[in-house]
C-alpha cells in the first residue's frame, strides 16, 4: 500500500506557503492528489474531463521554476477543479450536455486567466447538471456524481462535481457557478464552503450562460481561508463583461479575524424556519445561532412575507433567460452535429436540439418560451420581475436595520438518488432559500453548520451588496467555534 503524502490533507493557503519555501514539494503534491483521484474517482465521479498527470506535472514544473525566480503567485502550484460550464482554452468544455460533448473552446474565461496568472493549475472539468439546470447533479447527460458522505445520496447541484472534487480531496479548491443556489446547495451537502458573490463582482466572461441576470462564478473550498484566497484572485473588474462592477480589488484574507469586525446584527427570516424545514436542519441551525450569540452578537427575527413568491419568480425568470440563451445551439458551428446533406434548416435544427438536449433543458426552453410569449408575458414574466423588485426593496429596507440574514442553506439534508427527480416540485424546493440572493444580486455564503447523522448541514449568510468581507469574517468565526473545517467525508476517509 502506498503511504500518501501529508500534503494531501493541507489547505490551499498553507500549501502555497509551503511551496514558496520549498518549490520542489509541488511535484509530490500533484502526484499525491492524482493518487487520491485514482482511489476515489470510481466511487464519487467528480470529473468529466481530467487532465493527464504528465501535462499537469509539466505545468507544476513551470510554476516551480518561476517560484525559484521569485514569483509570488497567490495560488502557486495549487490544483483547481473547474465546473464544466466555464470555458478553458484547448480543454474540452461540455456543460454536461450531449450538445457540447466535443466542444474545445479557443479561449479561457477571465477567471481561468486570473487563476493561471497566480500560478494555479486547472486539474480537470467537473460534472454538473446539464447547463447548470438542477440541484442534484442528476441531470448530467453523462453520469451521476455521488456524495462522499453517503454514496447513496446526491451531492447537490448543479456544481456537484466541483463540490465533491474538493470534499473528497481530489483538488484543493474549485470554481462553481450559482444561478439559484448551485454553489451553495452542493457546498452544504458535502460539508464545504461556497460563496455566491455580489452580482458583477466576478467576471462572467467565459461562463456559458443559463440565467444571465442571476448568475455568478464563485469559489468552493474546504475552509474559509481557502475560499477567501480564491475569491481575492477571481474578484475584480473585467472590461470583457458589461455587468462587471468597477470596484477596487480587495484582499479578502484580511477579513479572517477571530473576533467580529463590527457589532453585527443578525436576522433570521421567520418564513425560512417555519414551514417545510427538516428537524435535523433546524437543530443544526439553532446550534449555529447559539455560536454567534456566544460571541455577543445580537440575533433577531424578522418577517418577509413576500419571500414565499421568490421561488416561483426565480423559476419563471431563469427559464425565460434560459430559453433565449440556449437558442444559440444549432449544431452548425460547434457541438453535436448531424448530416446536413439535402436537408432543410428546420430538419437539421430540430434533430440537433431534440437529440442534443436532455429532458430538463428541453422542459425549461419550452416553459421559458411560453412565459415570454405574447399574451402570457404580463401574466408570468412581468409579474415575476415585479416580485423580484419588491423582494429587492424589502432586503434594502432590512439591511438598514441589520447586517446579515441567516437561513439554513437548504430545507432538507441531501436526498437519495431519484428521490428529488421523481417529484419536480420537491426538486425545485431545494432552492427555496438560495434563490433570494440571486434575485436580489446579494452575496451569500454557505458554511457547514453541523454534521447530523453523518451528513453535513449548511448554514447560509446573506449580506448587503459587496459585503463579502464581513460574510467571510462571520464564517471564519463560526468555523473557529464549530471546528467544522477540512472535514473528511466518511465514504472516502480510508482513501485520503
Ligand atoms: N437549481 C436551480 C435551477 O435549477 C439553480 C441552479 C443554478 O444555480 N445553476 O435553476
Amino acid at each position: 500500500m502506498i503511504i500518501l503524502s501529508k500534503l494531501i490533507r493541507k489547505g490551499a493557503t498553507e500549501l502555497v506557503e509551503l511551496f514558496k519555501s520549498d518549490p520542489r514539494l509541488i511535484e509530490e503534491y500533484i502526484v499525491s492528489v492524482y493518487e487520491v483521484i485514482d482511489r476515489v474517482e470510481d466511487l464519487v465521479r467528480s470529473y468529466i474531463t481530467l487532465r493527464p498527470l504528465n501535462e499537469v506535472l509539466a505545468d507544476g514544473a513551470k510554476v516551480r521554476e518561476t517560484l525559484t525566480n521569485g514569483f509570488k503567485g497567490r495560488l502557486a502550484g495549487l490544483l483547481v477543479a473547474v465546473k464544466d460550464v466555464i470555458v478553458t482554452k484547448n480543454l474540452r468544455t461540455t456543460c454536461a450536455s450531449k450538445i457540447l460533448y466535443d466542444f474545445i473552446p479557443p479561449y479561457n474565461a477571465t477567471v481561468i486567466e486570473r487563476i493561471i496568472g497566480e500560478g494555479g493549475i486547472v486539474v480537470g472539468k467537473t460534472n454538473m447538471d446539464e447547463f447548470a439546470m438542477g440541484s442534484t447533479t442528476e441531470n448530467s447527460a453523462f453520469f451521476k456524481t455521488r456524495n462522499p458522505w453517503d454514496l447513496d445520496r446526491v451531492p447537490g447541484g448543479s456544481s456537484g462535481g466541483s463540490a465533491v472534487a474538493v470534499a473528497a480531496y481530489e483538488a484543493s479548491i474549485a470554481l462553481g457557478s450559482d444561478t439559484g443556489g448551485s454553489i451553495r446547495v452542493p457546498a452544504a451537502y458535502t460539508g464545504i464552503v461556497g460563496i455566491k458573490p455580489t452580482y458583477g463582482l466576478v467576471s462572467r466572461y467565459g461562463l456559458i450562460s443559463y440565467g444571465t441576470s442571476l448568475e455568478q462564478i464563485g469559489p468552493m473550498a474546504r475552509n474559509v481561508s481557502d475560499l477567501a484566497l480564491l475569491l481575492s484572485v477571481i474578484a475584480g473588474y473585467d472590461p470583457h463583461d458589461s455587468t462587471s462592477l468597477k470596484v477596487r480589488d480587495l484582499n479578502y484574507m484580511e477579513f479572517l479575524k477571530p473576533t467580529p469586525m463590527k457589532k453585527y446584527r443578525i436576522a433570521i427570516i421567520r418564513e425560512c424556519v417555519s414551514e417545510g424545514v427538516d428537524n435535523t436542519v433546524l437543530t443544526a441551525f439553532n446550534r449555529s445561532l447559539r455560536r454567534f450569540e456566544e460571541e455577543g452578537l445580537e440575533v433577531l427575527e424578522v418577517s418577509i412575507p413576500i419571500i414565499k413568491y421568490a421561488l416561483p419568480a426565480y423559476y419563471i425568470i431563469a427559464m425565460a433567460e434560459a430559453s433565449s440563451n440556449l437558442a444559440r445551439y444549432d449544431g452548425i458551428r460547434y457541438g453535436y452535429h448531424v448530416s446536413v446533406e439535402g436537408r432543410t434548416w428546420d430538419e437539421v435544427y430540430t434533430e440537433v436540439r431534440s437529440e442534443g438536449f436532455g429532458l430538463e433543458v428541453k422542459k425549461r426552453i419550452l416553459l421559458g418560451t411560453f412565459v415570454l410569449s405574447a399574451g402570457y408575458y404580463d401574466q408570468y414574466y412581468l409579474k415575476a420581475s415585479k416580485i423580484r423588485k419588491l423582494l429587492y426593496d424589502e432586503f434594502m429596507k432590512l439591511f438598514k436595520e441589520v447586517d446579515v440574514v441567516v437561513t439554513p442553506t437548504t430545507p432538507t439534508t441531501p436526498p437519495r438518488f431519484g428521490e428529488a427527480l421523481t417529484d419536480p416540485l420537491k426538486l425545485y424546493l431545494l432552492d427555496t432559500y438560495t434563490v433570494v440572493a440571486n434575485l436580489t444580486g446579494l452575496p451569500a455564503i454557505s458554511i457547514p453548520s453541523d454534521i447530523v447523522n453523518d451528513v453535513p448541514v449548511g448554514l447560509q449568510l446573506i449580506g448587503p451588496r459587496l459585503s463579502e468581507g464581513y460574510l467571510i469574517n462571520l464564517a471564519y468565526i463560526h468555523e473557529l467555534k464549530s471546528g467544522l473545517k477540512d472535514l473528511v467525508p466518511t465514504a472516502v476517509s480510508g482513501y485520503v
